[in-house]
């Protein structure tokens, strides 16, 4: 599931590459998605003539505007962009952008868990705090809903109303970064701790975006290449491997936690 570094990748290839360009057409080629589109409102702002503004990425959410408005692209379990052989359709290729200077932009998305949202407020897409700003999660890992709260640090890390982009790769590699267990509660997280998180996650999530992603199953990036983060994974789906702390001599753990997979050294994360 593309997590923040994953969507943020897409919004630099993507601004790279198509912002600026004028479109000539817009084609949407099923109703839905999660959510059935919003046909009238996306052929307004994707009209013949607008031109595609930069994107960009709010919390785990890509932003395609132009001049008429604003749509959020949640990729769900398996979106993704691609260049177009338009008119020729690619399969699941279920929204296309056609540019005026021949150019074509492909959405697709196999498992059809993403949606198009038009918006006006930011507001209105995340409210949550930014993974890449420090103080914003100083500012989250201060209130109540991590210091009081009894739920697991990991789960909370990956509440998106809480923390906007953090999923399982993202939470089980900032954990076992700042040795702290996936399995312990919020309330049990000391300041320090917390601290540490917010130190590590800004740091961890930019080299994410430098190496272009983590590609664990079928992420790919615009041109198709793998991203390079999992190369840098140290407990993500390594259960039984050797901790990669040098001089630690414990074996990586795996358990179940709300339906999704923890990874965790028992030895480095208390
Ligand atoms: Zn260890």
């Amino acid at each position: 599931m593309p997590e923040l570094p994953e969507v943020e990748s897409f919004a630099l290839a993507l601004k790279r590459e198509y912002a600026g360009k004028r479109l000539s057409e817009f084609r949407l080629h099923r109703k839905d998605l999660r959510f059935p589109f919003d046909k009238p409102v996306l052929e307004r702002i994707f009209s013949r003539g607008s031109v595609l503004l930069e994107p960009y990425r709010i919390a785990k959410q890509l932003v395609l505007s132009t001049e008429n408005g604003m749509v959020a692209v949640s990729l769900g379990m398996s979106g993704s962009f691609i260049p177009s052989s338009f008119p020729k359709i690619a399969l699941h290729e279920h929204v296309t952008l056609i540019f005026e200077d021949g150019s074509a932009l492909a959405y697709v998305d196999p498992r059809r868990f993403g949606f198009w949202k038009p918006f006006v407020a930011a507001s209105e897409i995340s409210t949550a705090a930014d993974p890449l700003q420090e103080e914003s999660l100083l500012e989250i890992f201060s209130c109540k809903k991590f210091t009081d709260s009894e739920r697991s640090v990991k789960d909370a890390l990956m509440d998106q109303n809480l923390i906007g982009g953090i999923g399982n790769i993202y939470a089980v590699e900032a954990l076992f970064r700042a040795g702290v267990s996936p399995l312990r509660k919020c309330s049990r997280v000391k300041h320090n701790e917390y601290r540490k998180l917010s130190e590590i996650i800004p740091r961890m999530l930019t080299q994410a975006i430098d190496a272009g992603g983590s590609t664990v199953s079928t992420y790919r990036r615009l041109h198709g290449e793998s991203g390079g983060f999992q190369e840098l994974h140290l407990v993500y789906d390594r259960e039984g491997e050797r901790c990669s702390n040098q001089r630690c001599k414990g074996i990586i753990r795996r358990a179940t936690q709300t339906g999704r997979s923890s990874w965790w050294c028992p030895r480095c994360q208390k």
